[in-house]
C-alpha cells in the first residue's frame, strides 16, 4: 500500500481556518499519511502540528511557503524538513512578515480611495494568530457585505489593478532558496501553473531555480488542472527536479481541493520524498 503524502498546507499560523492542531486531525480524518504545514512566510505552528501529529501516529514535516518577488512577479517556494531555528531563514522570514504589515496599510488606504472604511482593524481581526494577509482582508470583506464570496472579492479588489491591491517586494528567489536549502531543507517551486508565465519565462525560472539549488516542483498540486499535471511532469523531467504534492489545503470554502484526494503523481515523476525515510515505513 502507498502512502498518502500532502505536502502543502496552510492554518490559521497564516491565512488557513483551522488551527495548527485542528489542521493535523483533519488530515488524519482524511488518511494522509506525511502532512507537512507549510504556512506563509511563518513557522509559528510547526511546533504543535509535530506534537499533534506524533500523537495521531501521523508523519510530520517542518515547512514554509516563502513570498519572492521574480522579475516584477510573485512566486511562492516552499520549503520542506526546513528547521525553523535556523537564522537566517527565521530573520528573513521576520523581515518578510515586518513587510506584510506595511503592505496591508497600502492595501487598506488602496480600499479606503473607493470608499471601503475599516478594512485594516477589520482584517487584522481575522489575522490574530500569525501573519497578514489577502484571505484576511477577503473575509472582512465578505463577512461585512461588500462582496458575496471569496472569489468575486479577489477578482473585484484584491488582484493587481484593483483598489486593495498593493505592490509590494518580497524576497528575493536567491535568498529563500538559501535560507531553505541553508537550514537543512528541500525547496519546492509551489504550484507553478499559476503563475502565467509562458513556456520562455517558464524555462528561465526553472534553470534558475535549479542553479540555485531548487531540487523539486510541484506537479500535483490543489491548484493545477489535470492537463498542468503532465505538463509540469514533463518539466520537472526535462530540468531533472524532483516532484512534489500537496493540496494547498486552507480550510472550508478556502481551499482549492480537500485533503487526502490528491491522485497519484505521474510515473514519469522522482518524488521529492524518494530518499526520505518517511517513505520507508
Ligand atoms: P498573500 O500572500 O497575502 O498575497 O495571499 C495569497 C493567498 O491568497 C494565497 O495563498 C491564497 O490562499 C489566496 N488567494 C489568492 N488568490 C485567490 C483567489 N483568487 N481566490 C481565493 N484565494 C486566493
Ligand atoms: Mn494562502
Ligand atoms: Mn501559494
Ligand atoms: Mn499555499
Amino acid at each position: 500500500m502507498s502512502l498518502i503524502f500532502d505536502l502543502h498546507s496552510h492554518s490559521n499560523i497564516s491565512d488557513g481556518l483551522l488551527s495548527p492542531a485542528e489542521l493535523v486531525e483533519h488530515a488524519a480524518i482524511h488518511n494522509v499519511d506525511v502532512l507537512a504545514l507549510t504556512d506563509h512566510d511563518d513557522t509559528g505552528g510547526l511546533e504543535v502540528a509535530a506534537s499533534e501529529a506524533k500523537r495521531l501516529g501521523l508523519q510530520f514535516i517542518n515547512g514554509v511557503e516563502i513570498s519572492v518577488t521574480w522579475k516584477k512577479r510573485t512566486l511562492h517556494i516552499v520549503g520542506l524538513k526546513i528547521d525553523p531555528q535556523h537564522p537566517p531563514l527565521k530573520f528573513g522570514l521576520e523581515s518578510i512578515r515586518a513587510g506584510r504589515h506595511i503592505r496591508a496599510a497600502g492595501m487598506a488606504a488602496g480600499l479606503e480611495k473607493v470608499g471601503i472604511k475599516g478594512s485594516l482593524e477589520g482584517a487584522y481581526q481575522y489575522a490574530t494568530e500569525g501573519i497578514i494577509g489577502r484571505i484576511h482582508f477577503a473575509r472582512f470583506l465578505v463577512d461585512s457585505g461588500i462582496s458575496k464570496d471569496t472569489k468575486s472579492v479577489f477578482k473585484k479588489y484584491l488582484v493587481k489593478g484593483k483598489p486593495g491591491y498593493f505592490e509590494h517586494q518580497w524576497a528575493s528567489l536567491e535568498d529563500a532558496v538559501n535560507w531553505i536549502v541553508g537550514s537543512g531543507g528541500v525547496a519546492v517551486l509551489a504550484h507553478p501553473g499559476r503563475y502565467d508565465l509562458g513556456r520562455i519565462n517558464m524555462l528561465l525560472l526553472l534553470n534558475e531555480f535549479r542553479a540555485l539549488g531548487g531540487a523539486a516542483i510541484e506537479v500535483v498540486t490543489g491548484s493545477h488542472t489535470g492537463a498542468q499535471y503532465v505538463e509540469y511532469a514533463k518539466y520537472a523531467q526535462l530540468f531533472g527536479l524532483k516532484s512534489s504534492q500537496g493540496s494547498d489545503y486552507h480550510g472550508k470554502g478556502l481551499s482549492f481541493m480537500e485533503m487526502g484526494r490528491l491522485p497519484m503523481l505521474p510515473s514519469n515523476c522522482v518524488p521529492v520524498w524518494h530518499d526520505w525515510p518517511e517513505a520507508l515505513l
